[in-house]
């Protein structure tokens, strides 16, 4: 989505994978503090080595994606059910701010030159820490973060359903589990069927091949640090699963229990690797945003509509379009829908694509949909579709200004050119 490349001319990209230190390891009060080049891959190594995670544990991209990338672009990943998008779990950054002297500034608890090291986001002000999360660099560069960690749980499992056609079901079995085991449910996902077949029909998923599947997959991964506590969330899950229409596809990953392998043996770093790339010679023009849990039906219901409508555009120009790869379940009645388009990868398509993919963002756009990964398209497609109202978008650029007074980085995110123009 143009994240980190120049979009005016004559732009810089700054690279700060050699700024990948672990700087120290707070166990007393849960946190570690990381420069912001190391990648989720090489942090998950360190903490599991010493018996902790970070909850959500990055990016499907997290073998190359960093600590900086995924605070900048909110990012959720495997363990994001339970503990909510990266950034949550963020109490505090180091940033250089982008104005004429390069101050460097602490946000959250370490802002106080007394603290003698960080274990509060919260406190002596508003909540600094924010601004620099989700900003896809927009606001200042992170040098350092200081993000919690969590015992590694000492039981772990995943289970994997084939499910009714049936997005009320989805939602419903979703509130069962998490007002019943919040503390034990980690993921919960949707892969519906249409997606199942393309994965059965190629080498995605290759247990899914043999098995030719055709029905919407549920998985869902538990953990727990006492095994009476693992057994009980197990009974829940399986109580709950327990309705017509659905069949559990396992234990083995072999019959199906995909879940197995992207939560318990670091699949997440490679599932999402065969999906971006299910298509050769196309790449992912990336719809993923998030709406209320309950509004996922709907979703669903008006994005297939549009997808018909647009049907011979987008066999034209060589588009594929999928609503949904997966759903990913969040805390609190939140559902992320990661989809979308294949684009033809030719440079005389380039246009064409760019046109479809922003139409398809600013329809996603009006319905409500909230998008969290942004980099050049998405933040422009956000302002192109007037989501902000203009008091709104005058404080945000109000803000870029006090922060960037020279408009330095990332000129053209959210179409944000100069400090002067309206
Ligand atoms: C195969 C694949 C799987 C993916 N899976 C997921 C997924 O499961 N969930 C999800 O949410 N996303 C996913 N993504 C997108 C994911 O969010 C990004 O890949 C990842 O977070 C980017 O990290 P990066 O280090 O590569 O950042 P870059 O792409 O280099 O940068 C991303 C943005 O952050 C800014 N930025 C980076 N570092 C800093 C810093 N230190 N200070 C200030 N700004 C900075 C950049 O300017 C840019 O706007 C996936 C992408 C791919 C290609």
């Amino acid at each position: 989505m143009g994240g980190s490349k120049p979009i005016v001319e004559g732009g810089i990209v700054i690279d700060l994978t050699r700024m990948n230190r672990i700087v120290e390891l707070n166990e007393d009060v849960g946190n570690v503090v990381v420069e912001c080049g190391i990648t989720w891959g090489e942090l998950i190594e360190f903490l599991h080595k010493r018996g902790y995670t970070t909850g959500v544990e990055g990016p499907g991209s997290g073998m190359s994606a960093t600590i900086g990338g995924g605070l900048s672009n909110n990012t959720i990943g495997f363990g994001s059910t339970k503990y909510g998008p990266c950034s949550e779990n963020c109490i505090g950054v180091e940033v250089v701010l982008p104005n004429p002297d390069g101050d460097v500034i602490v946000t959250g608890s370490g802002a106080s030159q007394y603290v003698k090291r960080p274990f509060s986001r919260w406190g002596m002000g508003p909540d600094f820490t924010g601004l620099f999360l989700g900003d896809v660099g927009t606001m200042g560069i992170k040098t350092k973060a200081v993000l919690k960690i969590y015992p590694l749980p000492e039981y772990r499992e995943g289970f994997t359903f084939t499910v009714p056609e049936d997005y009320e079901f989805v939602v419903k079995v979703t509130h069962a589990l998490q007002r019943r085991c919040s503390w034990g449910v980690s993921d919960i996902t949707l892969t519906p069927s249409a997606v199942v077949m393309l994965y059965s029909l190629t080498d995605v998923i290759k247990p899914w091949k043999d098995m030719l599947l055709m029905k919407p997959v549920m998985m869902v991964g538990i953990e727990a640090d006492d095994e009476r506590m693992f057994e009980l969330a197990s009974d829940i899950v399986h109580e709950e699963f327990a309705k017509p229409g659905v069949t559990e596809l396992g234990p083995t990953l072999k019959e199906g229990n995909i879940a197995e392998w992207v939560g318990r043996k670091q699949g997440q770093w490679q599932y999402f690797h065969g999906v971006f790339g299910v298509l050769p010679g196309h790449f992912s023009c990336t719809t993923c945003h998030k709406v209320p849990l309950n509004q996922m039906p709907e979703v669903f219901r008006t994005s297939d509509e549009h997808t018909l409508q647009k049907l011979e555009e987008y066999s034209r120009a060589y588009v594929a379009s999928v609503t949904a790869a997966v759903v990913y379940m969040m805390p609190r009645g939140e559902c992320v829908i990661v989809g979308g388009m294949s684009g033809w990868n030719k440079p005389e398509m380039r246009e064409t694509n760019l046109k479809l993919w922003k139409e398809r963002l600013r329809f996603q756009v009006k319905y409500g949909g909230v998008h969290y990964w942004l980099g050049e398209v998405i933040s422009q497609a956000i302002m192109e579709a007037n989501a902000f109202p203009p008091k709104f978008t005058k404080f945000f650029k109000d803000v870029k200004r006090t922060l960037d007074p020279n408009f330095l980085l990332s000129p053209g995110k959210f179409h944000f050119y100069s400090a002067e123009e309206e």
